[in-house]
């Protein structure tokens, strides 16, 4: 609830104050960061001939006819006039004010500002006004669309039920006016605003909420945006500070062993798998714990890369067990994704004499078996947690059920993790092993994420992208289809069918904040396309459905018929499992591609990227709309160029949910802007590197608190 400091300071009514609640403004100190949306020139709309519903105006002219009358909804006493000038009248109401009208006269020269409202006929709301000596000359008085002189600027807030844009104005102008300036302190060293040319807090400030001009707006926002980016960036920072110191085991001749396992491969990686390979050989080289995120495309080729790595890593031995491996944790999304790792592992790691383990929900196995060497065999898990805790198993292989407290490792040297953006540095430490070292971290996404935006939120990591596709990789066709082109679509579906291959139809998620509305939608238009494909154009498949409303063992068991090719057709919702690859899938039709961020476009043609047949997108779309930048998709040759484009187009919410990310929408403009958030990374780690504490800096140290709340972060 408000702070009675806020509420007595303003004498707020109820309203308000629930208004105030609602946006979270709590203290002065909030509402000072309440920053506006946008700035209106005053200047634009000084005639009644050129207002603007919803608008906020300025008028100068005379008034005529003021009374007192009696509302005639609520029967409340109110005031009412005519304010005339030079290209017409409007009427000014002035609600529960009955003694406005006795107070103007007739015929007076009046400033009036406030909010044009009315739709068939406009009247001005409760406008603040001021008598005048003179008109302002060229003024609203004269022709219509002469321009006047002092064209002052003013701020236009977010509003809510109860609170207005011109509420906010008066607030912050009184609040600006008193001492609660003098009483703001810096959070941004001083030199670091010196050298990017950012004006001080105070003055920013003012800038904000009363600028001048343009100039000063903008220089105050870049301020604030580069003021929250580099908070995150101090608190991702002082993390980072934390880890490099922790020790982890040093994987001596690294290098060798991982060459020994690319040289067995039945292809060369390509470069920049390479250079990924050797960012992360250098980082486990060294006595400190590895933090990298690697960041590719769907089918880029992150797993071998990974499995380089944990080679190298088994073939090391802990310091005080020489004839012992080290082990090492790899954490998949999906059950369905541990088991095809775990199938992967076995190949990688067939000439090795390691053993490797798979732990999901649904059971446990271990390679090689005792009984038959060439296949794996289902264990208990109470014998594959015993062959963990020994160390006899180097590599467990499973989804969440991981990193249980009840799974203890001997000496767990690396840990992998897939697509799990959210693997805080608490889990990491939970993973601490007996001997006091922490396991190096890998952690991979195929979510194409802005640079920007990855820098920001994951800025504890270091970042390594790749962004080339092995050679010989067949390119999806993709198509964009209007809506002539269906039936055409449809045969080259059931061709496909024929031949033996099988297919996704993908229908829209539709945006929207409530979870629960939103899968009311999905499920029906899933269910309802697929009944009406398996009555229709696919009549005689089988087709099948995979939604967000199903249970977790539901979805497992669908992609598994998938898999099986038990499924020729899977109608989805855009939650199908990330990664999962069926290789006998070559088409995706995407219903409403319109409606889907590119990047997000381009992740569900990730789907059949995998093929060695011939794939085919279908983009299918009822709106020419978005022609531009379903062209994007079709020509993009990789999912951070969409993802770059989606950010400059559609803003980073579309990328990234806003709850997810926690960043303002000033915090979201900076993202666009790269050198802006590299400054902020740079000088973050500069300050960190001088005073790991922060000790010089206790409003910085509270005000990364304050986000690291907003952030969830530890
Ligand atoms: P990701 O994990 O990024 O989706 P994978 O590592 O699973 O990609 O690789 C996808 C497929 O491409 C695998 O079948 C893998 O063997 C193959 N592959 C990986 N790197 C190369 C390469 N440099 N040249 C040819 N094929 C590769
Ligand atoms: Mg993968």
């Amino acid at each position: 609830m408000l702070s009675d400091a806020v509420a007595n300071h303003f004498r707020i009514i109820e309203i308000q104050k629930l208004a105030l609640a609602r946006l979270n403004i709590k203290t002065i100190q909030d509402l000072l960061y309440h920053f506006p949306i946008r700035y209106e020139r005053a200047g634009d709309q000084k005639t009644v001939a050129g207002l603007v519903v919803g608008t906020d105006a300025v008028l100068y002219g005379t008034i005529h006819n003021p009374q007192t009358k009696k509302s005639w909804k609520s029967k409340r006493p109110m005031s009412e006039a005519w304010l005339k000038d030079g290209t017409g009248r409007v009427k000014l109401m002035w609600f529960n004010q009955p003694y406005i009208a006795k107070m103007i006269a007739d015929g007076a020269l009046v400033k009036i500002s406030g909010r044009v409202e009315g739709d068939t006929s406009k009247y001005i709301a409760n406008p603040e006004i001021e008598g005048v000596s003179e008109l302002p000359i060229g003024g609203s008085d004269t022709v219509f669309g002469a321009q006047r002189e002092n064209d002052e600027l003013f701020a236009v807030y977010p509003e809510s039920r109860g609170i207005t844009s011109r509420w906010f104005r008066h607030a912050l102008a009184k609040i600006l006016k008193e001492e609660v300036l003098s009483l703001c302190v810096e959070t941004i060293p001083h030199e670091v605003l010196t050298k990017y040319t950012l004006p001080k807090i105070t003055t920013a400030l003012v800038w904000v909420h009363q600028p001048k001009n343009e100039r000063d707006a903008l220089s105050a926002r870049k301020r604030f945006a580069f003021e929250e980016i580099f908070v995150i960036q101090t608190a991702k920072q002082q993390l980072r500070k934390k880890l490099d110191l922790e020790k982890s085991y040093t994987i001596t001749d690294a290098k060798a062993h991982a060459e020994e396992f690319t040289s067995i491969l039945p292809f060369s990686l390509t470069q920049g798998q390479q250079n990924a390979l050797d960012s992360i050989l250098e980082d486990i080289g060294s006595p400190h714990a590895m933090s990298r995120l690697l960041e590719g495309d769907v089918g880029s080729g992150k797993t071998v890369v990974a499995a380089a790595a944990a080679y190298a890593v088994v073939k090391t031995p802990p310091k005080e067990r020489p004839s012992a491996t080290l082990q090492v944790g790899y954490m998949a999304p999906t059950e369905i994704l541990a088991e095809q790792h775990f199938q992967s592992f076995i190949q990688y790691f067939s000439h090795l004499p390691v053993q490797i383990g798979l732990i999901t929900s649904s059971g446990c196995k271990k390679y090689p078996s005792k009984v038959t060497t060439h296949e794996p065999t289902k264990i208990s898990k109470t014998q594959l947690l015993k062959w963990v805790a020994n160390g006899e198993i180097a590599v467990l292989i499973g989804t969440h059920s991981l990193i249980s407290k009840n799974v203890q490792f001997r000496n767990l040297g690396l840990v992998i993790i897939d697509e799990q953006h959210r693997f805080g540095t608490n889990q990491r430490h939970l993973l601490t092993q007996k001997d006091g070292l922490i396991p190096h971290l890998l952690s991979m996404t195929a979510t194409p994420i802005p640079r920007t935006l990855a820098l920001t939120l994951y800025g504890d990591l270091d970042l390594t992208v790749l962004d080339e596709m092995p050679p010989g990789r067949k390119k999806v066709i993709t198509n964009v289809v209007g809506k002539t082109g269906r039936e055409e679509m449809y045969t080259a579906l059931r061709n496909e069918l024929d031949a033996g291959r099988q297919a996704y139809v993908i229908c829209p998620r539709i945006d929207e904040p409530d979870p629960r509305k939103m899968t009311a939608l999905q499920t029906k238009s899933v269910k309802a396309e697929a009944a009406r494909l398996r009555t229709k154009e696919l009549r005689g498949y089988t087709v099948d459905v995979l939604h967000g409303q199903m249970k977790p063992s539901e979805k497992e068991e669908m992609m598994r018929a998938l898999l099986a090719h038990e499924v020729d057709v899977l109608v989805a919702t855009s939650v199908v499992e990330v990664g999962v690859n069926v290789s006998n899938a070559t088409v995706i039709v995407i219903e409403g591609a319109e409606r889907f961020g590119l990047a997000q476009l381009h992740q569900l043609r990730g789907r059949v990227v995998r093929s060695t047949h011939q794939s085919y997108c279908y983009a299918l779309t009822s709106s020419g709309a978005s022609s531009k930048r379903l062209q994007a998709f079709v020509k993009a040759k990789n999912g951070f160029e969409l993802a770059e484009h989606d950010l400059k187009i559609r803003g980073p919410g579309e990328l990234y949910g806003r709850s997810q990310s926690g960043l303002t929408d000033l915090g979201m403009e900076a993202l666009t802007n790269l050198k802006m958030v590299e400054a902020a990374r740079t000088e973050a780690r500069k300050l960190v590197e001088n005073d790991p504490t922060l000790q010089a800096f206790p409003t910085l140290r509270k005000a990364m608190q304050t986000r690291k709340e907003k952030l969830h972060f530890e």
